[in-house]
């Protein structure tokens, strides 16, 4: 799957997107990091759970070598899955072996934008929302509404405008918002 993000803008993004936080200190003390939590026992390659894995975005895996050993990878096949018409051949799909231990710098861009998504009005104008995915988890900033950092909201804001110029990106986050705007009740940011 070809994506018109290059190599060096998504390390742009990473890092702008290394400097800012949800909180001013680390929100993982409020949950045990909850959204890191591979679930099963002491987090055993084989104890990974699936729900808690993260997709990469298209041509964000040019910023790994595959031989990480903090990370197992999974390739599928977005035919296989609910992605986007647009979308086919492979989606890499990574779970976290060690968490919450990683390397900061290279946390994958779904853990760093959590709690916040994307969601575009029918007016095709970007928003951000607290996340409204269904989780095994609950996220205290999102249960409580605990007031998010401006700067990790705005940070957050300008990687996404960027991000959806890509017609695969923004047909994802169309598909997503569609499904938000025929189901569910979203609490806006911004
Ligand atoms: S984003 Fe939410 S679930 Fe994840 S570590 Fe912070 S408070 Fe916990
Ligand atoms: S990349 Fe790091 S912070 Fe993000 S879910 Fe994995 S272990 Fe947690």
């Amino acid at each position: 799957m070809k994506s018109i993000i290059r190599k060096n803008t998504y390390q742009a993004i990473y890092r702008l997107l290394n400097r800012v936080s949800p909180l001013p200190t680390d929100c993982g003390q409020l949950c045990s990091s909850a959204c890191c939590n591979c679930g099963g026992d002491g987090c055993s390659e084989e104890s990974l759970d699936f729900d808690m894995g993260i997709y990469l975005l298209p041509g964000e895996e040019k910023l790994f070598t595959r031989k990480e050993d903090w990370l197992k990878w999974n390739i599928e096949y977005a035919e296989d899955y609910e992605f986007p018409a647009s979308w086919s051949g492979k989606v890499y799909f990574v779970r976290c072996k060690t968490p919450p231990r990683c390397p900061r710098e290279m946390r994958p861009l779904q853990c760093r934008f959590f709690p916040l998504a994307p969601y575009l009005t029918e007016n095709g104008e970007l928003r951000l929302i607290l996340s409204t995915a269904e989780l095994p988890y609950q996220c205290p900033l999102i249960a409580e509404k605990i007031p998010l950092q401006n700067d990790f909201v705005k940070a957050t804001y300008t990687v996404w405008k960027h991000l959806i110029r890509d017609p695969l990106i923004r047909d994802l986050v169309e598909m997503d918002s569609k499904v938000i705007r025929n189901n569910k009740k979203c609490t806006e940011i911004v």
